[in-house]
């Protein structure tokens, strides 16, 4: 059985808080933690100063099962960690032989002197549990603190991400459980993401499975992960909460994880055995490229043509019209248009679409609110969606 564990993760170091060095350490854990599927719930940065960190340590011990320290064990009288944890679990540090023979030997092994204050690195706090450090002069440690558990480990990146890896995950590992995570993305078209968000909040509050949105324009994924003892647990999780997804958001989800918009709209031209002419203008040929990437040969035609101004539904119909006389296939036409021929203006855009063949006969326009560099890749999407759509109809 796997049980959830809380964390926050505490970097220490002035030059941290003044911003000369840039917290990779922190980020680093946090992703680590996220795929062992610990929840982090808060970062905190303190700088060189055993007071502010040891209540910045109380702290986060009250509301977090593991405590994760980098920076502070250097031999210097600024690297206070040591001193930090000791005052909050109330505890001397205490001196440890066996951690200076440790300190020494690798000394030796440099051919370097070991000076004085190399001594202090060999103190930790009285009834906590030594890491050892192979690829660096300063010890880690473990130590509990009511029911937390406080890590320290050096700030040197290099340092940390080795004892992350050899020491802390298995140790969690361990005491998790080998949880499993599993992930499963859905892909919707058609909607807004604040529109997918109305209808699937209840379900982005839920914790396992967790459910997230991520956007680009026209296009909304919605990503569901599980996290179970089984792989097969965590997918049975999964499918579940996808049902009800893929309910709610009707006709919007044409495929799952690798799938792509333009392989989803090939599949139903096969089924209907007929090719498609691509005329489209703002997306530049971006349409055609997604088909042909996908299914080259259900491509018959395709072309780039000008268009300026505003583009209605009636535009792109009779242009589909004169088309659909010379070719054998479904015609789409999407067209669009910069205002002015100007990228950047912020005036409000309109999109109009056409998909005329066998069975099918629509024309529609669209309006774009959102900002103007999104216009292409939104009409592309759009478009693609609109076609996919109209091929699925009876
Ligand atoms: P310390 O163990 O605090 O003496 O840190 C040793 C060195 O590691 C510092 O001089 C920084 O260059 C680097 N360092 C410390 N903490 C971090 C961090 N959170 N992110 C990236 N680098 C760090
Ligand atoms: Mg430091």
């Amino acid at each position: 059985m796997h049980r959830r564990l809380s964390a926050e993760i505490i970097a220490s170091g002035t030059e941290l808080l003044l911003g000369d060095t840039i917290d990779t350490n922190s980020a680093y854990i946090a992703q680590q933690l996220r795929d062992l599927g610990v929840d982090v719930y808060f970062h905190t940065t303190v700088g060189d100063n055993a007071r502010r960190l040891r209540s910045a340590i109380e702290i986060a011990a009250g509301r977090a099962d593991l405590v994760i320290i980098t920076g502070g064990l250097g031999p210097t009288v600024d690297d206070v960690t040591r001193e930090a944890v000791a005052a909050a679990v109330g505890r001397p540090l205490a001196f440890s032989e066996e951690l200076l023979e440790q300190i020494a030997a690798r000394f030796a092994r440099f051919g370097r002197p070991m000076t004085d204050n190399n001594r202090r690195q060999a103190y930790i706090p009285e009834g906590a549990t030594p890491i050892t450090n192979p690829v660096g002069t300063a010890p880690a440690f473990r130590a509990e603190l009511n029911r937390s558990t406080i890590i320290a480990l050096p700030g040197v990146p290099r340092e940390m991400h080795y004892l992350m890896e050899h020491e802390v995950i298995p140790y969690l590992r361990s005491h998790i459980g080998d949880a499993i995570i599993r992930v499963r993305v859905l892909h919707t078209a058609g909607l807004g993401e604040s529109h997918v968000d109305s209808l699937l909040g209840d379900l982005e509050e839920g914790s396992n499975p967790t459910v997230g949105l991520s956007a680009q324009p026209g296009r909304t994924d919605v990503r569901i992960t599980a996290r179970a003892d089984t792989a097969e647990e965590a997918d049975q999780m999964i499918e579940s909460v996808a049902r009800i997804v893929e309910e709610r958001l009707s006709g919007h989800v044409y495929g799952r994880d690798h799938d792509r918009l333009g392989a989803a709209i090939a599949e139903r031209l096969r089924r209907r055995g007929v090719r498609l002419a691509v005329f489209e203008s703002v997306s530049a040929g971006l349409i055609a490229q997604e088909l042909l990437e996908v299914a080259a040969e259900l491509v018959a035609a395709h072309e780039v043509v000008p268009w300026t101004g505003d583009a209605e539904a009636d535009d792109a119909h009779s242009l589909a019209g004169d088309i659909a006389l010379a070719e054998d296939a479904y015609v789409l036409v999407s067209l669009g248009a910069e205002p002015d021929g100007d990228v950047q203006s912020t005036k409000g855009r309109r999109a109009a679409l056409a998909v005329v063949g066998p069975g099918i006969d629509i024309a529609t326009h669209f309006d774009f609110g959102s900002h103007p560099g999104l216009f292409q890749p939104w009409v592309v999407n759009h478009s693609l969606f609109c076609l996919w759509e109209a091929l699925g109809t009876q």
